[in-house]
């Protein structure tokens, strides 16, 4: 999962960068050099056969992947100890790599999923499973989401190894599959499996965090330390039913319609933590005006409630300080003329950091407040299912971020933040390690297809990846 999440915030940003721009730092620019032609043919080629490996739930396989990539590290002189495909079955392969280090300090790992969402041929332009270089784009399911950041760490994996780098921790690639669905989430397995293999000091992943450019200008490299949890719960009203020409007062669907009626008017409570914290207070900078000082208002301890009712009126904001319940199935009856048996909702809730399902299970109880109305939680079991804490928000990790950003793209700034979906770092982060979403690639805010047609990022964006994160990469593993 990959959908970008700062289109209302951005053009305040952007001018806040052109601010910057226009001031004390004229001087400077973007130190990054073209990578060298062998790095960009390699980093291509190999983002052109993850693309066309179907890599689907339905027919695709992440095991085809993964021996192809193992077949890059083994031919860039790899030992077989040090790549290792791991799988609970033929069709779901996970790819392991590790670079030793001189254990000076403890392992990072980096996880990025190679199985991508469903795609139909008749849904798209072009073949979403053929990668197509076309006007400035790389097309092709999982351009975005997130094959480019497999091929952008592979790639830097095989250039640190061909350059003999030597760095003073081990550096782990975990590239895994069913983030997008299945039951057989990579990251779940191989913590259950094979913690010891992945066993780190904190979680690098490039599917989440926000690279954002606006009309063609970066305007933002978002740093994703803490997500909600997702739930969903199934409501549902039973009822004998019977003849539609004989009406009686406890009708399923006006019944299931009154609770749900009672779930719109309720709002939960306000809460920050140290991430949304510290993304108001940079961000009320960033703003400024009317929503800026609002932003301040509301990290203040009490907060304002009038500021906080202000900026929730915006989605993006009430989503960061607020726990979310929203119906999004309805069904019921069985045919135009019975009295219906049963109706039913699915209500999808994103639960802030901190709190369990059970607790808003109760909660949804108590506000639906009828006890014809059963509420279920739907399981599911991959990313976003697990309670996750915000990482903290280190100052190796962020200063290491920050360094590289303003080598590459100096008047950038950089925000720590929480997103309201879900990535396989919720389930890194249930089981204690710091984890940090950093996309590395920069995707337009109004041009974001990961999950839908014609999938597509800009080729300059897929090789300044490349040079982050092996940049990135070095600062984090030398002094
Ligand atoms: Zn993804």
């Amino acid at each position: 999962m990959k959908p970008r999440r700062f289109a209302i915030v951005i053009s305040s940003i952007a001018i806040f960068a052109l601010a910057l721009c226009a001031g004390a730092h004229t001087i400077a620019r973007a130190s990054s050099p073209a990578l060298d032609a062998e790095t960009r043919e390699m980093a291509r080629r190999m983002f052109k056969q993850l693309v066309e490996i179907n890599t689907t739930e339905s027919v695709g396989s992440t095991t085809k992947a993964a021996e192809a990539m193992a077949a890059w590290f083994r031919g860039a002189g790899f030992d077989d100890t040090d790549v290792q495909i791991l799988s609970p079955d033929s069709r779901h392969g996970n790819l392991v790599v590790r670079i030793h280090g001189t254990g000076a300090r403890p392992p990072i790992l980096f996880i990025s999923h190679l199985d991508v969402i469903e795609a139909r041929r008749e849904d798209w332009s072009t073949d979403p499973f053929q990668f197509i270089e076309k006007d400035g784009y790389f097309y092709g399911r999982g351009t975005a989401d997130v094959k480019d950041g497999d091929a952008i760490l592979i790639t830097d994996f095989i250039r640190l190894k061909k350059e003999g780098y030597r760095p003073d921790r081990d550096l782990i690639l975990a590239l895994t599959a069913d983030e997008e669905g299945g039951t057989d989430n990579g990251v779940v397995w191989l913590l259950k499996n094979h913690r010891e293999l992945i066993d780190a000091d904190f979680v690098v992943n490039p599917d989440a965090g926000n690279f954002e450019l606006d009309n063609g200008k970066k305007s933002l490299v978002g740093i994703q330390a803490s997500e909600k949890l997702y739930q969903d719960f199934e409501l549902k009203v039973t009822n004998k039913g019977g003849h539609s020409s004989l009406p009686t007062p406890d009708n399923a669907i006006y019944q299931l319609a009154d609770g749900l009626a009672r779930l719109q008017q309720f709002q939960f409570p306000f809460e920050l933590n140290d991430v949304t914290r510290a993304y108001f207070a940079r961000m009320a900078d960033l703003t400024g005006g009317d929503t800026g000082a609002d932003m301040k208002a509301i990290i203040q301890v009490p907060a304002d409630s009038a500021a906080i009712d202000r900026l929730a009126k915006t989605p993006y904001y009430n989503a960061r300080m607020h726990t979310t319940c929203v119906p999004t199935r309805l069904a019921g009856g069985h045919a135009n003329n019975a009295l219906p048996g049963s109706a039913t909702a699915n209500i999808n809730c994103r639960i802030l950091p901190g709190h369990t399902s059970d607790e808003i299970r109760e909660t949804l109880v108590k506000v639906v407040n009828d006890s014809e109305i059963s509420i279920t939680p739907v399981i599911s079991n991959g990313a976003g299912s697990s309670a996750n804490p915000p990482a903290k928000l280190r100052p190796d990790v962020i200063g290491a971020v920050e360094k590289v950003t303003a080598e590459m793209w100096p008047n950038v700034p950089v925000v720590p933040v929480m997103d309201s979906g879900a990535s396989d770092s919720s389930i890194t982060r249930s089981a204690g390690y710091a984890s940090y979403g950093l996309a590395g690639v920069f995707i337009d805010i109004n041009d974001d297809r990961s999950h839908g047609r014609d999938e597509r990022i800009p080729v300059t964006s897929f090789y300044e990846g490349v040079d982050f994160y092996y940049r990135l990469i070095k600062a984090f593993s030398s002094k």
